[in-house]
This record gives C-alpha cells, structure tokens and sequence, in this order.
C-alpha cells in the first residue's frame, strides 16, 4: 500500500515523491497506521522494492492484502503521478465509505468521477462485477486496466483471451470496444482494439502503444480508432480454427456439428458469408461462426428471394437459441447496458451491403439473392476468391 494514516489521523500518501533521507525522518518521528484496519503499519524505504507500507506479520487486513506485487505497486503510483502531473485531481487508494470500497486511484475529470482498478492480480469474477456495480451505483465511471503482463499475445496480432480479460472491454466515445493495459516496467499503455473474436479464446486484435510521458487522459479514454482490419487475415485464423476445433472436438462442437449436418451443411464448407466479423461481435461469446450458422438454418435458409424476414421474428429465433445456450452472451460488467441482439442487426446490415438483403423497414428484410453453399473444396474456394474480389471495399470497412 500507499497510503497510510498518521497519529493525527492525516493520511499520508507516499503518491508524492519525496527524497529517502526524508522520509527516513519521518519514519523515526511518526507512527503509521492502516486506514482500512487501523494496525501499525510500517514504512518500507528498500534499495529495491518501491517505498511502501505493510502490514506487520500476522495482521490479516480486510483491505490491503500484502500479495500486492511490486508491479501492482509501480503501476499504480506511476498512474497516480501521471494523472498529477496533467492537473487532474486525484487520490490514492481512497476509501469511499459508503460502498466500503478502495479503488487504487479516484480521480475527476470532464465533469465525471472515475474509480481506476490498475488490476494485476487474478481476482473472482463475482468481486470484479460486484466492484463495478457499486461504482456505477456511486456515480463512478469504473476505469479497469490491466496488468499488460496478463495480455497474452500468440502470434502477431492474434491474443488469447480469457472471459475474465474480456472484463476489462470498455466503450469508447465513438463506440468502439478497447480494452487497456499498463505496464510499469516499460512505462506505457498497451490497448487492444479492433478485436474480432473467431473462438472462444483467440481474437484478432490490434495493440496500439502510448508511453506515459506523451500521452493525456483522453487518449486512454477516447482512443482514436485504429482500422487495420484485413479480411484475409481473418479468413486464414477462421480455417485455423475450423481445422484445430474438428481435431479436438468437445460438447459444443459436436451439438453444432450434429444440427449442421441433419441441415446437409459441412464444417468445411460453409460459405463466406457466414462467419463475419461486425464491431459489435464481441457482445457475443459465441464465435461467429457458430452464431451466423444457427441464424442461417433459423432464418435463412428456408427463404426464397423476394421473401421477408421480421427481425421480431429472427430475435425470437435468437433468444431460444440463448434459452438451450447454444449461442451465449458475453458478460462485460463495464457494459451493463449492452444489447446482444445489436449484433445480429448489424450481421443484417452487413448482409444487406454484400446484397443478400434489402432493408425494407426497421424490422423488416427481404431476401435479394439466397446464400450460395459451396457443395466441394474448389467449389468454395472459388466461391471465396470471388467474393473477397467483388466485395473489397465493403470488407475493408467493416
Ligand atoms: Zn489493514
């Protein structure tokens, strides 16, 4: 911890920086105490580790648990500092009393409060949603970023990442999904954005560096979008994953297998247009892939051209499909209010502008031309080269 209180009962906060001959002063001339237990606590001045309290062995403290790590230490006063320094109020590790909570950093900006989690540690998801809602309750815009150790790269451009990393997804301004990360060591943010998930566990995504130095509050709060979407990319991580997912089958593969093929559909050979990503595809846990298909034999599949489709109807279909948990939402306490079907209406528009559909009203479609299913190998790829060259532009953008 950072914090400590003092016999007058002060905090004081070693968020600001002073000299070690100082503060070895100090150390001799004052007692401190925990503000969340209220025992001794002792004033750690190291070679090296970072100035910190702690408390002393065999004090079980409800608050401050003494596994914080030097990293969790580092990041937090460097974000505390960081934020000093642009002139923006703020308070480290501030108990608010009401919700009986300490956010590492409270700060005030653009008329709004904001609690920032600098998160290093695994916590539960229960105490990270719990955290979030009494934020929100106390008109707090919750702020989580994570530990860039955490974010786990495996190859360029394709991260790994757990339901829990998906915690820290948070909305920009212009809505775009972002999800930060600090490292102390090398002094800089890491957001990903432009994340397409294509399983469960793997997404493209794109990581954009900000060194702290250089970079204000409002580029991590608003980062300007980042379009390095390549559809080809996309396209090879999708047949990875179709390749890998068939070698090692598990309950959800083989009850999807098992409605494709009653359908006479084929793994291998479902066409491009199921399987797209949309910037709102993450709302989704569900791969696309696996989503688009059950759309297809729900909605699709049965219809002629010229034939509507009530998007009441689709969301109907949607919400049984949620119901028997073949298609599952993606749990994101930072985005309470976000609506899963959004997805599917803009998977809709998509369909529209690569001219499978017309709009015709809110909620209503109608089929233009029917989905072309592949019946072999070069069928598909034919089919594939076709309409990556005719629809360039439109997948570009997405
Ligand atoms: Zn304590």
């Amino acid at each position: 911890m950072l914090t400590a209180q003092m016999k007058s009962g002060t905090i004081f906060s070693l968020g600001t920086e002073y000299k070690k001959e100082m503060l070895l002063i100090i150390r001799k001339n004052e007692e401190f105490f925990c503000p969340a237990c209220g025992e001794r606590v002792s004033l750690k001045l190291g070679n090296q580790r970072i100035f910190h309290f702690a408390h002393r062995s065999g004090t079980v403290c409800r608050d401050f648990h003494e596994s914080e790590t030097l990293y969790h230490m580092k990041g937090k006063l460097q974000l505390y500092q960081w934020l000093e320094r642009q002139g923006i109020p703020a308070a480290l590790e501030f108990y608010d009393s009401i919700i009986k909570q300490r956010p590492d950093i409270v700060f005030q900006y653009g008329g709004n409060k904001y609690a920032l989690e600098y998160q290093c540690s695994p916590i539960s998801e229960d105490i990270f949603i719990k955290r979030t809602a009494a934020y929100y309750q106390q008109n707090y815009i919750p702020l989580w970023i994570m530990g860039s150790k955490h974010m786990k790269a495996k190859r360029k451009n394709i991260f790994s990442l757990s339901g829990f990393d998906y915690f820290f997804l948070r909305k920009t301004k212009d809505n775009h999904l972002i999800l930060p990360s600090y490292c102390p060591e090398e002094q800089q943010f890491k957001i990903l954005s432009s994340i397409q998930h294509y399983s469960i566990k793997n997404a493209l995504a794109y990581v954009t560096h900000y060194p702290l130095q250089k970079t204000v509050i409002e580029e991590i709060l608003a980062p300007k979008p980042t379009n390095h979407f390549s559809f080809a990319k996309w396209t090879m991580e999708m047949e990875k994953f179709i390749w890998n997912w068939s070698l090692h089958p598990n309950p959800e593969l083989n009850r999807f297998l098992r409605e494709i093929y009653m359908h006479n559909l084929n793994l291998y050979l479902l066409p491009p247009e199921i399987g797209l990503p949309g910037s709102q595809s993450l709302f989704i846990q569900t791969p696309p892939i696996i989503w688009q298909t059950y759309l297809y034999l729900d909605v699709l599949q049965d219809k002629s051209p010229n034939d509507l489709i009530d998007l009441r109807v689709v969301e109907r279909h949607y919400n049984k499909r949620i119901m028997k948990t073949e298609i599952i939402n993606r749990n994101m306490p930072q985005l309470p209010n976000v609506i899963s079907f959004n997805a599917v209406k803009e998977y809709f528009l998509q369909l529209e502008r690569l001219g499978i559909l017309t709009n015709k009203s809110e909620t209503v479609f109608q089929l233009q031309t029917k989905i072309f299913i592949p019946k072999s190998n070069r069928e598909k790829e034919e089919r594939r080269n076709e309409f990556c060259q005719k629809n360039k532009f439109i997948l570009a953008s997405i």
